[in-house]
């Protein structure tokens, strides 16, 4: 069994800047990654809302820099997924990844949120045949093809912009006649001449043998059902917390977002939680950034107090 000091759990902005912070108090963290080295950011095109960068930067250039900043300082980087926690029994807390086994006299966990699913039929099998998560990942192979956006979100506002460089067209699919999405990229949204909206709408099927052809939509007002020919269907409808494997171990509220005190801490002393994971309001790459910060500090303190 390895012996460390500190344990961040994933890598996004809350997980490299926990592991920035702790590096420089010589706390020599050990950061496990996850299944995206990043977080949801890695996967992110413009990152515009970030201070410091007046022109913007990508989401995977913005994690670099995170990266190479946290390890200058000794931060250490194991790309492996935790697969198991021990936290009942207290410190020294117990984490199995696929490879290994530690223990670890604090943990920082900082491991996220995941997209919501539709739960349509036709969804989960045509899931890269056409149905995506990611237009940044996936938005080049949908050059001079039709798509669907599903969600009236911040995020689906920014995936249907930066879709429109390569799709001649997409209609973004709606379930009210209002956009949640902020001003700024509602009003970018509204302008661009290939962006159209299909209003009080929700997506019950998406069709297609092998991959995606048409999406079969319900219209809430009237209950008319249409079918509409598409080549992609791109879902932002939110996200959930990746709390599963914390379950039974860390209280959570009923959304199953970690609960977490003024100084960052989780329901068990020295285990302390820091971004998306806990924070069902703010959901921004700087708040979990500051989330990291404070997590760290308090880490420190707790370790110091403890000794
Ligand atoms: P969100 O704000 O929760 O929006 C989710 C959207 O999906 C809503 O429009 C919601 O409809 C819709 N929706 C939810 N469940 C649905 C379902 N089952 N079927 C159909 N539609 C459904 O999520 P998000 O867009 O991912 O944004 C999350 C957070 O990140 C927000 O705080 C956002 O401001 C932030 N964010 C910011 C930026 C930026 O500032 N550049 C970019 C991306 C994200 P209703 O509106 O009817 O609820």
């Amino acid at each position: 069994m390895e012996k460390e000091k500190v344990i961040v759990i994933g890598s996004g902005p809350a997980g490299l800047t926990a592991a920035l912070y702790t590096a420089r108090a010589m706390l020599n963290p050990l950061v496990i990654s996850g299944s995206e080295l990043g977080g949801q950011i890695s996967i992110t095109n413009e990152v515009e809302n970030y201070p410091g960068f007046p022109e913007g930067i990508t989401g995977p250039e913005l994690v670099q820099f995170m990266q190479k900043q946290a390890e200058k300082f000794g931060a250490r980087l194991l790309i492996d997924e935790v697969t198991e926690v021990n936290f009942k029994d207290g410190s020294p807390f117990s984490v199995k990844t696929h490879g290994d086994t530690f223990e670890a006299e604090a943990v920082i966990v900082c491991v996220g949120a995941s997209p919501h699913r539709l739960g349509v039929p036709g969804e989960e099998e045509l899931i890269g045949r056409g149905v995506s998560f990611c237009a940044t990942c996936d938005g080049f192979f949908f050059r001079d093809k039709n798509v669907v956006v599903v969600g009236g979100g911040d995020s689906a506002m920014e995936e249907a912009l930066f879709l429109t460089r390569f799709a001649s067209s997409v209609k973004v699919i709606h379930r009210r006649d209002e956009l949640r999405a902020g001003e700024t990229l509602k009003n970018r949204a509204f302008a661009n001449e290939k962006i159209s909206f299909v209003w009080d709408t929700v997506v019950e099927e998406i069709v297609g043998d092998g991959k995606v052809e048409a999406v079969r939509t319900r219209n809430v007002q009237t209950d008319e059902i249409s079918e509409l020919s598409t080549d992609g269907v791109f879902i932002y409808i939110g996200h959930y917390p990746n709390t599963s494997i914390f379950e039974g171990q860390l209280e959570t509220d009923d959304r199953n977002y970690l609960i977490t005190d003024d100084r960052m801490m989780t329901s068990v002393p020295g285990v302390f939680a820091a971004g998306e994971v806990q924070d069902p309001i703010f959901r921004q790459v700087a708040t979990s950034v500051g989330q990291g910060c404070a997590a760290a500090m308090m880490t420190e303190r707790w370790l110091e107090e403890r000794e």
